[in-house]
């Protein structure tokens, strides 16, 4: 049976913050905060189990965004004084704090929620951070002035969290670098160096998922000028297929990706990506089974797992329920069609 898993996040339900926005304010402060981020956990905990899938995240519903989760528990960063930045080579803009100061944890990121999920489901679960080079390119730096020596600095921090991770009792620890297709130069060597020093010392199973972002506008439009084929994977999957990296998680369904250069990651796990989050329709089993069938050409059967193309944040919550749904149900009709061979 094919593992099925989402990228990481979920849609936050209207009671907890704003629904269908990627940076999306609580509607709650506090204590009460604190327990509506639990409980929303609980439900997509629930949900994931109730559709089949075989490893179960937390949604991120814990923090607002991807990135900022991570940096609220970092010293050395101001938060009050964010300013607008031009992201991703400034494919869209984006109001980020700054570093102002060496780095420092101020003391454990995802404790909470971390061990929230190991308690509430016996399946194997999935935590998601920020991988080093995309918090780069998600924060305005005052004081390294390099960035690759801040990527250091970030994955010492992120190797200090995951490590606590895996003793809350986390299955796999991933890496998010949607950085990975925008700077392939500098992700091909200082990148998955940085990320390799993020996983050291981890026992557990790392994985890193890099993607062409979330289904909002800035990303459609940006996707639309990359042209017929998509090769940005290209630079990048043979350096990850020499790494310690053991999970790479791509987008594939819809995408215009060549579904040839997962072969460059020969050896690895692969998460291909068979749900589109770009789009509101429902993926039918059948489509889903298709794309498992075309990646089989490429990764081994033992390899694949099938997966989310990119976070779901952003959707609602309906739609991403009904697409936890087809994932699982098309990655079952694959085993069955493979069975029936
Ligand atoms: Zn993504």
């Amino acid at each position: 049976m094919f593992d099925t898993v989402i990228a990481g996040s979920l849609p936050k339900p209207a009671w907890l913050a704003e629904t269908e926005k990627l940076w999306p304010q609580w509607k709650a402060e506090g204590a009460e905060l604190a327990q509506a981020k639990l409980d929303a956990t609980l439900l997509w905990i629930k949900a994931q189990e109730d559709a089949g899938l075989s490893v179960i995240g937390d949604g991120e519903q814990s923090r607002q965004h991807f990135v900022h989760g991570f940096l609220e528990q970092v010293e050395g960063i101001d938060f009050e004084h964010k300013v607008e930045m031009g992201i991703r080579n400034d494919r869209y803009k984006a109001m980020v704090p700054q570093v102002v100061a060496a780095l420092k944890l101020k003391g454990r990121v995802h404790a909470t929620e971390a061990r929230f999920l190991r308690a509430h489901t016996k399946r194997k679960i999935k935590f998601t951070l920020p991988g080093p080079l995309t918090i780069v390119d998600t924060v305005a730096d005052r004081f390294y002035g390099d960035r690759r020596q801040l990527a250091t600095a970030f994955a010492e921090l992120l190797n200090q969290e995951a490590l606590a991770l895996q003793a809350d009792g986390v299955d796999i620890v991933q890496f998010d670098e949607p950085a990975f297709n925008v700077y392939m130069d500098d992700a091909a060597t200082w990148g998955i160096e940085a990320l390799e020093r993020a996983a050291q010392g981890l026992t557990c199973t790392t994985a890193v998922h890099i993607c062409y972002g979330y289904g909002i506008q800035a990303n459609i439009d940006w996707k639309n000028s990359l042209g017929q084929e998509w090769r940005q994977y290209e630079k990048v999957f043979p350096a990850l297929a020499r790494s310690s990296i053991q999970q790479v998680s791509l987008e594939c369904f819809h995408s215009h990706v060549p579904p040839d250069l997962m072969a460059l990651l020969h050896g690895k796990d692969v998460m291909v990506g068979v749900i589109d989050v770009a789009s509101d329709t429902i993926e039918t089993p059948q489509e889903v089974a298709d794309a498992i069938g075309r990646a089989l050409q490429f990764v081994p059967r033992q390899h694949l797992i099938a997966c989310t193309n990119c976070g779901l944040a952003p959707m609602s919550r309906a739609v991403a329920e009904a697409k936890l749904r087809a994932l699982a149900a098309g990655a079952k009709l694959a085993d069955e069609r493979q069975a029936a061979k």
